[in-house]
């Protein structure tokens, strides 16, 4: 055993060290960011078929000192493999909760409702349900206005409690979206049972809806699914008016894409949507 252990390390891929280490370094960078307010929100608009913006969705973004805005591909599965999403997403939902109880007191801007996403490791917490009622009361926010936004992997752990955990949440007003609609293993008999608001059907669907066929036919039947479930929809990742005529003709009555914003700063956001002082 021990001479194998000598060939582990002879064999081991210096730039693999180097990974390793800047890996643990990012980690360490985190760590301590996250008590200095190094994390920002950004805020996407979602809008109804009509055009107007109906939702925003809270994605996190981290100011690092030395490397710049960093985009949550960079650290959000560095934070789920230290624990550190624990806190992030504490984080998180506290600032949305705050930026939410701030545009209630705005006119243009109160009807807006705030989608924040949650990670599976922050869901399965025990005390999971009481840390969003915390952060929506110690904002003022309206519970009615916040929607969690869940992946499919995360119910495939403990459906019971998945969906005890959600309807206390729901009787307080908060709802509920599946994220990634379709990229997942959600059998049609867990979609039934949880106790949802909402799908997203995943961008990777809408991005070649007008050239494959097959992309086509699994978002119309998304589309019929969340219609005979009862069930919200927003599509993910327009980018294009003919994606856009293609959805709306199909029924779809929400989007989110490129095609209306970029997300952006909470105070980018309300200048596009407040009319302009003239
Ligand atoms: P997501 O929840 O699916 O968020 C949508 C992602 O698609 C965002 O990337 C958004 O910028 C991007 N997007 C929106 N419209 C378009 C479009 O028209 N075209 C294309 N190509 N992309 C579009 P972002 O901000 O980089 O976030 C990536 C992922 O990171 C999110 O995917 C989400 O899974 C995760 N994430 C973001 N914020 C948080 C957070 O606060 N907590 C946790 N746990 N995860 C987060
Ligand atoms: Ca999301
Ligand atoms: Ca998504
Ligand atoms: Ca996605």
């Amino acid at each position: 055993a021990k001479g194998a252990g000598r060939n582990v390390v002879r064999f081991f891929d210096p730039s693999l060290l180097a990974q390793m280490r800047a890996r643990a370094e990012l980690e360490t960078d985190l760590r301590l960011g996250l008590p200095r307010d190094e994390l920002v929100l950004y805020y996407q608009p979602v809008v109804d078929a009509g055009g107007a913006t109906i939702a925003a969705e809270a994605l996190v973004r981290w100011q690092h000192p030395q490397r710049g805005l960093l985009a949550p591909g960079e650290f959000i599965e560095l934070a789920e493999q230290s624990g550190l999403i624990l806190a992030l997403g504490r984080w998180v939902l506290d600032a949305a909760c705050r930026q939410l109880a701030q545009w209630a007191g705005q006119p243009g801007l109160r009807e807006l409702s705030v989608s924040v996403n949650v990670s599976a490791r922050q869901f399965r917490q025990s005390g999971f349900a009481q840390e969003v009622l915390a952060a929506v009361q110690a904002s003022g926010a309206r519970p009615e206005r916040l929607r969690l936004e869940l992946t499919e992997s995360l119910m495939l752990s403990d459906i019971e409690e998945s969906i005890a955990k959600m309807a206390y949440l729901r009787a307080q007003g908060v709802s509920f979206s599946l994220d990634d609609f379709g990229t997942g293993y959600s059998s049609l008999s867990y979609l039934k049972r949880l106790p949802l608001d909402q799908l997203k059907i995943d961008r990777t669907f809408v991005r070649d809806v007008l050239s494959d066929p097959n992309d086509a036919a699994i978002v119309r039947t998304i589309l019929a699914l969340a219609q005979s479930l009862d069930l919200g929809v927003v599509a993910e990742g327009v980018e294009t008016d003919s994606q856009l005529e293609f959805l709306r003709q199909h029924g779809c009555p929400a989007f989110q894409g490129y095609l209306f914003g970029r997300p952006v700063p909470a105070a980018l956001l309300e200048s596009s949507l407040l009319p302009s002082a003239a």
